[in-house]
């Protein structure tokens, strides 16, 4: 049995290793209602540089990311009926390498458990998040968006021998 210490310094300093991110990158997109204008306003901008990766949205930001700019878009559903934990799980699986998250500052979220567990994720797995179009414009002229990328992620075996010990 592993001491109490030994768990938490497996949590205090997990253990990582490197996964490479493939050039064309998976990028989720999720806006809340304040805030889709804004999102559809930033990928209009940068449509010819978005158009290179494969989107995923939650629902009804994916809808009109689809309807009004002629995106395709993979729909997970509706951000407050799970979407968005499914944009999470998809972060823990490497299903996703980026997150454009224009979350509301000003109004509180019914699903506000889902979005903090989102932001926790993408903080756990080490993947670039944008939560403001200013943020958002430094991703998109980055010269590693469009080339492969090593990133440090949680070492799950390594953390699962200690748990199980
Ligand atoms: P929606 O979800 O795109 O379905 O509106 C976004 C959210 O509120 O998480």
């Amino acid at each position: 049995m592993p001491t109490e210490s030994d768990l938490l310094d497996s949590n205090q300093a997990m253990k990582t290793k490197t996964v490479t991110t493939p050039a064309i990158k998976r990028i989720a997109l999720v806006a809340h209602d304040n805030m889709k204008d804004r999102l559809l306003h930033w990928v209009a901008k940068h449509i010819a540089a978005i158009r290179l990766h494969t989107l995923f949205a939650t629902g009804t930001t994916g809808n009109r990311l689809e309807k009004e700019l002629d995106l395709q878009v993979n729909k997970l559903l509706s951000g407050p009926l799970g979407g968005d934990q499914q944009i999470g799980t998809m972060i823990a699986t490497q299903e996703i390498d980026l997150l454009i998250f224009f979350w509301d500052p000003l109004q509180a979220q019914p699903h506000d458990p889902d979005v903090k567990a989102l932001l926790r994720l993408a903080a756990v797995w080490n993947i670039p998040v944008a939560c403001t179009p200013a943020t958002a414009d430094f991703f998109i002229t980055s010269s590693l968006l469009g080339q492969p990328f090593d990133r440090e992620i949680p070492d799950y075996e390594v953390y699962a021998t200690l748990r199980n010990q």
